[in-house]
């Protein structure tokens, strides 16, 4: 991200004043007067954040705003509206028709700073996420965003807030908690945790609200939502220190249910949208390491975990076995009742077997009609009786398909056990290689069988 921002303003002390503001702090500026330069830079430049003001020659900035919402190319470009001084009706428009942030055209310039900062940095994290979305095969589209979510309201001690209860559950759709500032922490601690919190500063000890922000941004409950703070009355200072503690959104004006439900709209939205893509993200880690046709662990993961599981588990205490177990001629199978068949015997021997098996231990798709389980705290005569478990399991009775066919399948299993009683580590190559020899030897014997390694790795 390289911090280029595009000022759009018609007067040109406006656009001057803002664009020393800005390059004082390094940023690099672009200038516009007009909807259609602003329009340009947009698709063309692909500014880091627009500043735009509600007055630009000829056109009105909330109306280029919606534009500019409405064009996929640009409609997540992150965008300040400036309207009139004071003018909470302008305010309000604007947060209607989309505006990350909106902010008074009089607001200090340090004020601005922070906000574009705030926006700059919430834009980079989100980025990431964006990426992943995009990155084909990783998520489905992730397009309706619901303007819901749980939404907590921390408020002064001492204050009745009824009424603003009440007004807020009225233009929020999703449920709402009421929590004083002095016990908030505790409060979130416990429940669903909020997606959006609203900070009330309390005008008798207005730092206070920074400390809760500071705290509510490193709690695992709360590190995640959208926090808007409503500052008692105009502060320079607090709002600036407020935006860099990570405060995603501000008024200055004091409690507004209207206008805090309006900013709480966005700030739900663009939660939502990353909790969506980080399941996606976990989704996909999760199916990289999972066999789609079984829903086994595939083989990557065994692999890793075999190492993970060798290297923890030393001495007598953790000794484990390594089952190499392969179906017996799979090949016919295949030929006689045709792929999709072969298919839905691998997906139905996988269950049999994961539901003989106990919570904890391993079992994975190697590939084809290869697997490898790898079972805990057993002696090799256990771990054979085990693998008989399994062997059974396969073949107690035919695989029956939904067309009625029924096809008899049987699984050779060869057993590896890991030396318990030498002091050094186990060694996964070296027991899945004498898992394989004994399962060869299975076959060897007629398969449909179980056979143990005589030695131990
Ligand atoms: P053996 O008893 O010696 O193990 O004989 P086999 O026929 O099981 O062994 P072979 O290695 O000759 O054949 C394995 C077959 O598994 C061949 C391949 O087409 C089939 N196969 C591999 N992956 C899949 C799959 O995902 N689905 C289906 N249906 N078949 C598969
Ligand atoms: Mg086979
Ligand atoms: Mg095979």
């Amino acid at each position: 991200m390289s911090g280029r921002i595009l000022i759009a303003a018609a007067i040109p002390a406006e656009r001057i004043l803002l664009r020393a503001t800005l390059a004082s702090h390094a940023y690099d500026v672009l200038l516009a007067s007009s909807a259609q330069a602003v329009l340009d830079h947009a698709q063309g430049d692909r500014p880091d954040v627009i500043l735009l003001s509600e007055t630009l020659d000829g056109s009105c900035g909330i109306e280029l705003c919606r534009r500019l919402r409405a064009d996929p190319e640009t409609s997540r470009l992150p965008l300040i509206l400036r309207t009139g001084a004071g003018e909470r009706g302008g305010r309000l428009r604007a947060l209607a028709a989309g505006a990350d942030a909106v902010m008074d055209a009089d607001t200090a310039p340090s004020i601005v700073a922070a906000r574009i900062r705030s926006l700059m940095r919430r834009v980079a994290s989100g980025a990431e996420l964006d990426d992943v979305v995009r990155t084909p095969g990783l998520a489905d589209a992730i397009d309706v965003i619901p303007h819901t979510g749980r939404v907590a309201l921390i408020v002064p001690a001492e204050l009745s807030c009824d009424l603003w209860r009440a007004e807020m559950q009225a233009r929020i759709r999703g449920p709402l908690r009421v929590c004083r500032d002095d016990t908030a922490l505790t409060e979130l601690r416990a429940g669903d945790p909020p997606d959006a919190i609203v900070v009330v500063e309390n005008p008798a000890v207005p730092e206070m609200a920074l400390r809760l922000v500071s705290e509510l941004r490193c709690r695992s409950a709360t590190m995640r939502a959208a926090i808007l703070l409503v500052q008692s009355e105009p502060g320079w200072d607090r709002a600036v220190m407020a935006l860099d503690i990570g405060v995603d959104d501000l008024i200055e004006t004091g409690f507004d249910p209207e206008e805090v439900s309006l900013r709480l709209r966005h700030a739900l939205a663009r939660k939502a949208y990353e909790d969506r893509c980080r399941a996606a993200l976990r989704d996909g880690a999760r199916l990289a390491v999972t066999d789609p046709l079984t829903g086994l662990a595939n083989r990557r993961f065994a692999m890793d975990r075999l190492r993970q599981i060798a290297e923890r588990n030393r001495g007598a205490s953790g000794a484990f076995a390594v089952l190499a177990l392969d179906l017996d001629r799979f090949k016919c199978i295949n030929d006689t009742y045709g792929h999709p068949a072969g298919d839905a015997v691998l997906a139905e021997v996988a269950r049999r077997m994961e539901g003989t098996l106990r919570q904890g231990d391993l079992l994975a798709r190697m590939g084809g009609e290869e697997f490898m389980a790898v079972i805990f705290g057993c002696r090799l005569d256990q771990a054979a009786r085990t693998a008989d478990r399994l062997r059974e399991a396969v073949s107690c009775a035919p695989v029956r398909l939904p067309d009625g066919t029924e096809i008899p399948v049987t699984i050779s299993i060869g057993v590896a056990i890991s030396d318990g009683s030498a002091s050094g580590r186990p060694d996964p190559a070296a027991l899945m290689a004498q898992a394989d020899r004994a399962l060869y030897a299975a076959k060897a014997d007629g398969r449909n069988q179980v056979t143990v390694s005589s030695h131990a790795a």
